[in-house]
């Protein structure tokens, strides 16, 4: 097992539900570590940049628009396999098909309205954790 560093957000639906709290404790409860964390309004151009991958789908529009609709809290979680751990402590993209007890089961109402995001590879856990924190803010 190698210890990892993944970027994980609190979507503005689950701030909104004040369940930030719960969220994280599912994190800590299954041994992952909060190594960096802050609350952020998004900008358009920032929720544009951040999902760049997604801007020809359709569903772009709505997402950039959800994710600017009200605050959101990025945070740095830490572990072994930390990102695999939190791609399955999410659940599934759409709660609906989400695994009983997931964060995405629990706390989220639609695909459109996920709760949580979470970085699916090494590759996006880097370029994503650099997005929103210079090293100075990570604990070591
Ligand atoms: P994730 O890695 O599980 O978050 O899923 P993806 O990387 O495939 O998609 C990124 C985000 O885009 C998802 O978390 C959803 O918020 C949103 N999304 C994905 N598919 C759809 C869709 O069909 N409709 C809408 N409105 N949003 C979607």
């Amino acid at each position: 097992m190698s210890v990892e560093k993944t970027l994980s957000i609190i979507k503005p639906d689950a701030v909104r539900k004040n369940v930030i709290g719960q969220i994280l404790s599912k994190f800590e409860g299954n041994d992952l570590k909060v190594v960096a964390m802050k609350m952020k309004q998004l900008s358009q151009a920032e929720a544009e940049a951040f999902y760049a991958e997604h801007k020809e789908r359709g569903f772009f529009g709505d997402l950039v628009r959800f994710m600017i609709s009200g605050p959101v809290i990025v945070l740095v979680l830490a572990g072994n396999n930390a990102i695999l751990k939190n791609r399955e402590l999410m659940g599934a993209t759409d709660p609906k098909k989400a695994t009983p007890g997931t964060i995405r089961a629990d706390f989220a109402d639609s695909i459109d309205e996920n709760a949580v995001h979470g970085s699916d590879s090494e590759a996006a856990a880097t370029r994503e954790i650099a997005f929103f924190f210079d090293a100075a803010e990570i604990a070591h």
